[in-house]
């Protein structure tokens, strides 16, 4: 008999799929924001897993993912839970847009920090109501969740890969313990991006991390603050979501739920995608710029292995003459996951987002002022 979990209205029933709402926020036009809860228990006993999407308007794969995965037949051989909201923020979705139209911030930066509440400055706006919906149901995560999954797109024609966030400790108090437990989270954590089976880039440097506010996003509050193993996801192209990426992630998630003790049998092979394993551990990076105003047209795709020296750009005048300096190398060993959007490119923008060599710490202790200001 598993353990009964309920999120707003569904509660889950041992060997089916119960679906809910949960009620997030009140608009001013009388109307309310509910999430749509999807809860999916197997007849056995087991861990639970929450799967995310749609925290983004315009990364619509995320949310075929969680309907095409969640069926009778994966229920029937499940043990434990599987607790999934398809749709994080549906004003987005329904706009197509990152943000929703009634907050001006972006969704997946507004998860709880860990750090202690303020009091009220009467000089800043207050969190949003979609920040204190989130800030309840980080609640409803830490409580129930063992593992996260927040699928996203990154961008168009991009390769499927994962994120892996770097595990942050207080070092200020009991620091060696605290290191400890942060090493066996990453390395749990490690173990399941390997099950899920795509491309696996590190995340930013701690320093830029927190500044972009990255430690705010879905899976870094379940990571961090629920210390849970979770992950963000890329799925590819956001507006047209790609069949085999889509395919290739439910089959990724099934893999993690074998890992996790939910399902029975050996993983599956991870087809119809590419999968990146350049030899060394990559992070991310927007690189090459260019210098003076352009047009590009790329030399390399997605998925594409680049080294020190390749060219991966020619920079051509509106007329379509090679510029002096036209030929764009790359000033790094990496892979490409995916080209900037379109061909006229300014002064100091990006060519290409790239997974470059990281030799960063996995695990590290949040910056020392972190908890002070
Ligand atoms: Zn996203």
């Amino acid at each position: 008999m598993s353990n009964s979990i309920a999120l707003g209205t569904a509660t889950s029933q041992p060997g089916t799929i119960q679906y809910g709402r949960w009620e997030a926020l009140s608009h001013p036009t009388g109307h309310t924001e509910f999430l749509p809860v999807i809860i999916a228990q197997g007849r056995e006993d087991g861990p639970c897993i929450w799967l995310t999407a749609g925290i983004h308007g315009a990364e619509q794969a995320g949310p075929i993912v969680i309907y095409r995965l969640i069926t009778q037949e994966l229920v029937d051989q499940l043990k434990g839970t599987i607790v999934a909201i398809p749709a994080l923020n549906p004003a987005g979705l329904r706009t197509m847009e990152r943000k929703p139209y009634h907050v001006d911030d972006d969704p997946n930066r507004q998860w709880p920090d860990g750090r202690p509440d303020k009091p009220p400055d009467p000089d800043k706006d207050p969190p949003s109501s979609l920040e204190l919906a989130y800030k309840r149901l980080f609640q409803e995560i830490a409580a129930s969740a063992d593992y996260l999954i927040d699928y996203h797109n990154s961008s168009t024609g991009s390769i499927s890969f994962s994120i892996r966030d770097r595990v942050l400790y207080r070092g200020d108090q009991d620091g060696e313990r605290n290191r400890a437990d942060a090493e066996d989270l990453a390395t749990k954590l490690d173990e399941m991006l390997r099950a899920y089976g795509h491309t696996t880039v590190n995340e930013f440097s701690v320093d830029k991390y927190i500044d972009q506010k990255l430690h705010r996003s879905t899976s870094a509050a379940a990571l961090l603050l629920a210390r849970i193993p979770a992950f963000t996801v890329e799925l590819g192209t956001g507006h047209m979501p790609d069949r085999s990426i889509v395919a290739a992630a439910a089959a990724g998630t099934r893999n993690v739920l074998r890992w996790a003790g939910m399902l029975r049998g050996e993983p599956e092979n991870i087809e119809g995608i590419k999968v990146v394993e350049p030899g060394f551990p990559v992070r991310r990076f927007r690189a090459p710029r260019v210098n003076e105003p352009c047009v590009a047209l790329h030399l390399v795709e997605a998925g594409d292995v680049v080294g020190i020296g390749d060219p991966v750009a020619e920079l051509r005048d509106v007329w379509g003459r090679l510029l002096e300096n036209g030929l764009l190398r790359s000033e790094y060993d990496g892979v490409v996951l995916g080209r900037a959007h379109g061909i006229y490119y300014y002064p100091g923008n990006a060519l290409f987002s790239l997974a470059i060599r990281d030799d960063a710490a996995l695990v590290a202790p949040y910056p020392e002022d972190y908890y002070k200001d």
